[in-house]
């Protein structure tokens, strides 16, 4: 089975106008035509117009930071999938751990984001990741299922080929902390087994498992090296064109 390698650069709450711009005009310039992997953008979403202009035409995906699951109407302050859509979105990070530590965000309510990317066209990242105490507590798999089997409730077979989940262990992100690629390997493989418990193994087959954590140009080989790792959400390392090239080149 082989999966097509996704990195993709979550912007998280940064740039400005003009830099988003011109680190997403860097990046186009990097990827060329041809890219032997998908690549995707992920901009503050006041930034998604301009960075959709900078990568029109070209193989570079856009993608949201989240989502609300709603129809159009009276929800002060939300963007819904039809919106992104509109924009030129591709894909949409649901879930982040950000997100779910500081807005509280459940897994029902990532569930309900999940249906309503996939109904507006979306490829859904789903985040997945324990903490440092769930590790040093031996439940990192425990707490993985748990997040994956609510994040996923109510996913047919069908549409869960398309859907990507990111194993983001909360204490690698933005600590310089990576998990080791045979830390990350154990948890991704895990992951696809469960994925094949629910949507049976030809289907998890085809899902793509990205890795997020401290991903930089020095580690980014190793870890897509994993047989179940199929790309990485790059959180610091994507603000800067050549980390995220670095990342990307040997991928
Ligand atoms: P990081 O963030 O690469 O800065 O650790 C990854 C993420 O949160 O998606």
């Amino acid at each position: 089975m082989t999966r097509r390698i996704l990195i993709a650069g979550n912007w998280k709450m940064n740039t400005r106008r003009a830099g988003a711009v011109e680190l997403a005009k860097g990046i186009v310039a990097g990827v060329g035509d041809e890219p032997s992997v998908d690549v995707a953008l992920c901009p503050p979403s006041v930034y998604l117009t301009v960075v959709a202009d900078a990568v029109a035409g070209t193989p570079i995906g856009l993608g949201a930071q989240n989502l609300y699951a709603a129809d159009d109407g009276a929800f002060t302050g939300e963007v819904n999938a039809s919106m992104l859509t509109d924009v030129g979105c591709r894909y949409v990070i649901l879930g982040h751990s950000e997100r779910r530590a500081i807005m509280g965000e459940t897994d029902q309510q990532i569930s309900e984001k999940l249906h309503a990317a996939l109904a507006g066209n979306l490829i859904p990242i789903v985040c997945v990741g324990e903490t440092l105490e769930d590790r040093e507590s031996g439940s990192t798999e425990k707490v993985v299922e748990t997040q994956l089997r609510g994040s996923l409730d109510g996913l047919d077979d069908a549409r869960a080929a398309g859907v990507v989940i990111a194993y983001e262990p909360v204490w690698a992100i933005g600590t310089g902390k990576t998990a080791s690629p045979a830390q990350a390997e154990e948890v991704h493989a895990f992951i696809r087994k469960l994925l094949g418990e629910l949507f049976g193994d030809d289907v998890a087959g085809q899902m793509r498992i990205q890795y997020g954590g401290s991903v930089k140009p020095g580690n980014a080989k190793e870890l897509l090296g994993q047989p179940n790792i199929d790309g990485a959400l790059v959180g610091g390392a994507s603000l800067k064109v050549e980390d995220f090239m670095g990342i990307i080149n040997p991928a």
